[in-house]
């Protein structure tokens, strides 16, 4: 199939080279200069990017970004032809995305969100999770790029349900490793070893992807970015945006999202998520160390 990959980032770089390595005759493109994957031919805009394609598929930062580059100065709209696919894997606002699609489909395209969890390691070994909103042909022409890129595909439904979805998930996410943050600084302040702690937390109900995912790095003491806190915090503003929208009250994460700005603040916008442990560190007074 003819691709065009717009957004060579964590994720969407390691997307793109998946597809141009499957065979795939992948154009890609990038905000800033110097970004480009090996076996794909590089365009100047994402106008040059998605001429001619089967499928243009954006992985962005935020709502903004996918509105840029759909719709904006050398956007996509500007080549935009029926039959077209339009698929998207940055997570963004559900209610934007409904109206992403309906002007997409005015011109005979069609629209699928498709944000994806596994982050960077997921998207290193084409074993991402999609998270797909669309209609069920849509979803059938997009499966043998979907098959290369990830493990699993969940249809959630209509357009705009996959965005739905993947920001409950990271809601979830967003509070779990919370919990385990706060249960790691307690105990060690207490002076449990985090190792110990950690054997437990596997054998037992609070084990999950979030604290298997994340333990290795925390206990390295590695917060380089997996999935940047901005991008985390981004996504909290999403999901109480949304709550807000439907008059629905979410205290857990609106004093979670307190975290999150403090940590802004204090300069750790580029690191993982996981280094909001460091804050609750710095107020306890303590530091989880493995040995
Ligand atoms: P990233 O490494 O920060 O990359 C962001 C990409 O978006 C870069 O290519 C950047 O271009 C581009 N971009 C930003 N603003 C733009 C604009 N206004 N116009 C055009 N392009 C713009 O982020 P990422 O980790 O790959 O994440 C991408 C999306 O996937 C986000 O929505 C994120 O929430 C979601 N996601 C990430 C993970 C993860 O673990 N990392 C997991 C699941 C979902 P430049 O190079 O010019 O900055």
């Amino acid at each position: 199939m003819r691709v065009a990959f717009l957004g060579l980032g964590i994720m969407g770089g390691s997307m793109a080279a998946n597809l141009a390595k499957a065979g795939h005759e992948v154009t890609v493109w990038n905000r800033s200069a110097g970004k480009s994957v090996e076996g794909a031919k590089s365009a100047a805009t994402p106008a040059e990017a998605a001429k001619g394609a089967d499928v243009v598929w954006m992985c962005v930062s935020n709502t903004e970004a996918v509105e840029q580059v759909l719709f904006g100065e050398n956007g996509v709209d500007s080549v935009l032809t029926s039959g077209m696919i339009i698929a998207d894997s940055s997570t963004i606002s559900p209610a934007a995305t409904r109206e992403f699609a309906k002007r997409v489909r005015a011109k005979g395209a069609s629209y699928a969100d498709a944000p994806v969890t596994g982050s960077k390691i997921g998207a290193a070994e084409g074993k991402l999770v999609f998270i797909v909103g669309a209609d069920d042909e849509t979803l059938t022409r997009l499966e043998p790029l979907l098959a290369i890129m990830g493990k699993a595909v969940v249809h959630m439904g209509e357009t705009g349900m996959g965005q739905t979805a993947k920001i409950g998930m990271n809601l979830m996410i967003a509070l779990m490793y919370e919990g385990f943050a706060e249960a790691l600084v307690l105990t060690s302040k207490l002076g449990l070893k985090p190792e110990l702690f950690l054997q437990l937390v596997e054998k037992s109900m609070v084990r999950s992807g979030v604290t298997d995912y994340k333990a290795p790095f925390v206990l390295k003491r590695d917060f380089t970015p997996n999935f940047p806190l901005r991008l985390m915090h981004k996504d909290i503003k999403l999901m109480l945006d949304a709550a807000q929208e439907n008059r629905v009250k979410l205290p857990g994460l609106e004093t979670v999202e307190e975290v999150y700005d403090i940590a802004e603040e204090e300069g750790m916008t580029d690191l993982d998520y996981a280094a909001t442990l460091e804050l609750l560190e710095k107020w306890a007074g303590v530091q989880v160390k493995g040995s």
